[in-house]
């Protein structure tokens, strides 16, 4: 049974495809989508030898060793050409992680032509990355689990990706068109912890004006959406 973090990324993985799920860990993710056969194989790469061994331990123990390959391997360096991957899978790390792994190995996803990513932290980075490196996104979930929200991004190759505007690469296009409940309770939060690290950073000995300037932004950009929609 997978998380419903986990479950929500699932949902996107198109039936036959072959995917690398990069940073997997126990491969519960694969494990899962090739038990019931969604996925025709793939690839679950690690780059911390724990990790990569519980990945192992899962797919021999679940006999799908003919269709998964555990890699140990930093990125996105688990893929090999002879995979045929059209799909990868980053999820659990931060946006800055997945952008970093994403754009180091960048030539590894010419045969790739979705992207299944759900960062903890650092979406709108992840955002930006996508709509400058040919990626039109399709879909976004914010679900909650455990007492966190989980965004999950979805990513299809494209010649001219949408264009967004620094509001939506900041809350999410198709989030902020839906703003359900659990968007509207993130971004309250975020309000709050943001509006905390502006009184910390101003009562600084030397206030950096920057700094300062930047949070004002965030600042006013989440009371214009809430007051919008919330
Ligand atoms: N993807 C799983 C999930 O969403 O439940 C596991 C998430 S776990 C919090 C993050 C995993 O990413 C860790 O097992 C870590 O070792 C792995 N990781 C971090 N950086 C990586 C990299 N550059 N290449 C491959 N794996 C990486």
């Amino acid at each position: 049974h997978l998380s419903v973090r986990l479950a929500t990324v699932a949902k996107y993985v198109l039936p036959g495809s072959r995917i690398a799920d990069i940073g997997t860990d126990h491969a519960y993710l694969p494990v899962n989508l090739a038990k019931r056969g969604v996925i025709a194989g793939g690839v679950a790469g690690e780059v911390v030898p724990g990790p990569f061994k519980n990945a192992q331990r899962e797919i021999e123990q679940t006999q799908l060793t003919d269709k998964i390959t555990a890699r140990l391997a930093n990125g996105l360096k688990a893929m090999e050409p002879s995979d045929n991957i059209d799909t990868v899978v980053i999820a659990g790390m931060g946006g800055a992680l997945i952008t970093q792994i994403l754009t180091q190995d960048f030539d590894r996803l010419a045969g790739v032509n979705r992207l299944i990513l759900q960062p903890n932290v650092g979406e709108m980075t992840l955002r930006t990355f996508l709509m400058t490196h040919g990626f039109q996104l399709q879909a976004e979930e914010i679900v909650s689990e455990d007492g966190h929200d989980y965004e999950i991004l979805v990513a299809d190759r494209a010649d001219q990706p949408e264009q967004y505007t620094e509001e939506q690469l900041r809350f999410g296009p198709f989030l902020l068109a839906a703003h359900n409940a659990t968007f509207i309770a993130k971004w309250q939060r975020e309000l709050k912890r943001t509006k905390e690290v502006l009184q910390q950073v101003q009562s600084a000995k030397e206030v950096p004006a920057a700094k300062v300037a930047e949070l004002h932004t965030k600042i006013s950009e989440i009371e214009e959406v809430l007051q919008r929609v919330g």
